[in-house]
């Protein structure tokens, strides 16, 4: 029988982060039904209260790391912080998030406790209680997908947001069971030597992409072209879009052409960098809906959008890539009217 060992940590305000209620109900698929062993860690300052939010989730036992070293997202005290969970534990299988912090520090967990790990899980199956798990991930920008198992144990995978159904339950106290990985007097300086002194983001201007929002918002390269009076309005594209986003609270996506337009001198629209492109060479978010507006919808742009669930276009043109079986609606309307009605009726 598989020992499960599910790793959480908590954010900055001290919350489990959205992911880690998915991870949480990836774990839960591999437990057959409960007869599995099943264990939470966390790890973090204080995390009393987030284990109580997770406190019906059915784990046998609950484990935790606490210290002030461990508020911030640094490798050395992370490590050894995790690297006592799993020593307590003894698991099988380890089922982590896919947050920034934790994609730094598992795969030196996995050379530390001699296990393997697996990245970027989007699905697990579990099979009959005593068969092989197998898990699935895509490979070459999302093009090709693997299901694969593994003998090795322990095997943690690391799973990615958006692909599982969240962990919805009862919350609870919990007997939180503390490990300490540091000896009295805490971490030593061998492992706090790197000072975390804040996060920057990487944009200067208006924080346009919200990994959590339900709703992605795609620019297409017709927001910067020439409309039907014959001149190109971005100033007011860029005033119409940034409107709709502050009013849905959507994240924004943008096609190729429209992000690339910059680097070929057009005007452009400044809310954008090549961090929003969505497609083959771009990013694969993984937002519950999509609306995509003045965007053609050509295969590599499409191949962006495979995880989006529900998929909607505003394009003037009734033939485009989106009406093609790519999109479940496409409005045959201008963009610009169309969102500026969406902004009347969001009140922004
Ligand atoms: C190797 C390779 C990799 C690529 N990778 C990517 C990628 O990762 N992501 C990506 O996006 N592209 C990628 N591309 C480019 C891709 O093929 C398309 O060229 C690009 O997606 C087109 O962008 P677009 O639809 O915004 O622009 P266009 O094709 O120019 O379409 C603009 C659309 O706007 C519509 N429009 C204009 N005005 C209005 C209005 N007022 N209201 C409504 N609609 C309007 C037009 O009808 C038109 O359909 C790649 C290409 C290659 C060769």
């Amino acid at each position: 029988m598989e020992t499960i060992l599910v790793l959480l940590h908590i954010d900055e305000s001290g919350n489990l982060p959205r992911i880690a209620f998915e991870a949480l109900g990836a774990a839960c698929e591999l437990r057959h039904g409960g007869n599995a062993n099943f264990a939470i860690g966390i790890i973090g300052g204080d995390i009393e209260s987030a284990a109580g939010k997770i406190g019906g989730c059915g784990a046998t036992s609950f484990f935790g790391v606490s210290h002030p070293a461990l508020e911030v997202s640094r490798y050395g005290t992370d490590l050894a912080a995790l690297g006592a969970l799993v020593e307590k534990v003894a698991p099988t299988l380890i089922v982590a998030p896919s947050t920034s912090r934790f994609a730094r520090v598992l795969p030196g967990l996995a050379v530390r406790i001699g296990g393997q790990i697996d990245t970027h899980i989007t699905s697990i199956d579990p099979g009959a209680e005593g068969d092989a798990v197998f898990a699935e991930r895509w490979y070459y920008r999302q093009r090709m997908k693997a299901k694969f198992t593994r003998d090795a144990r322990p095997w943690i995978l690391v799973v990615d947001g958006g692909a599982f159904e969240p962990w919805k339950g009862e919350t609870g106290s919990v007997a939180l069971q503390m490990v300490s990985p540091w000896a009295e007097g805490g971490p030593g300086d061998n492992v706090t030597r790197t000072q975390v002194s804040g996060i920057e983001t990487g944009e200067s201007g208006t924080q346009t992409i919200r990994p959590d929002a339900d709703l992605l918002f795609v620019a297409g390269a017709g927001w910067a072209k020439k409309q039907a009076d014959g001149q190109t309005h971005v100033p007011k594209a860029e005033k119409l879009i940034l409107g709709f986003l502050e009013g849905a609270k959507a994240s924004l996506g943008s096609s190729k052409s429209l992000v690339d337009q910059s680097s070929e001198g057009q005007a452009v629209l400044t809310c954008l960098s090549h961090l929003n492109q969505v497609g083959q060479t771009g990013t694969t978010p993984r937002h519950q809906k999509g609306l995509a507006t003045c965007c053609h919808g050509e295969e590599p742009h499409v191949v962006g959008w495979r995880f989006v669930q529900e998929r909607r276009a505003v394009n003037l043109d009734a033939n485009c890539g989106w009406a093609r079986g790519k999109a479940d609606v496409v409005y045959v309307a201008d963009a610009f009217e169309v969102v500026e009605k969406l902004n009347d009726l969001l009140g922004v």
